[in-house]
């Protein structure tokens, strides 16, 4: 638990992992999007990178 002189020396300001090179000081493109969303006035929206449909989620498919 006391990592403070690491090779690396940089942790993900978002979810605290490990940077990654291509994304530092973040750990991944992901995390980048969320504090690049912050700094443009906290529009929240690309925490996920899911999309909002599920199908095969919805039980109630009577409708086709
Ligand atoms: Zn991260």
């Amino acid at each position: 638990m006391s990592d403070t002189a690491t090779s690396k020396g940089a942790a993900c300001p978002i979810c605290g992992r490990p940077a990654a090179a291509p994304f530092r000081p973040f750990c991944s493109k992901r995390c980048a999007d969320v504090d690049l969303a912050r700094w443009l006035g906290g529009v929240y929206r690309v925490e996920t990178d899911d999309p909002p449909e599920e199908p095969g989620a919805d039980p109630r498919n009577d409708d086709i």
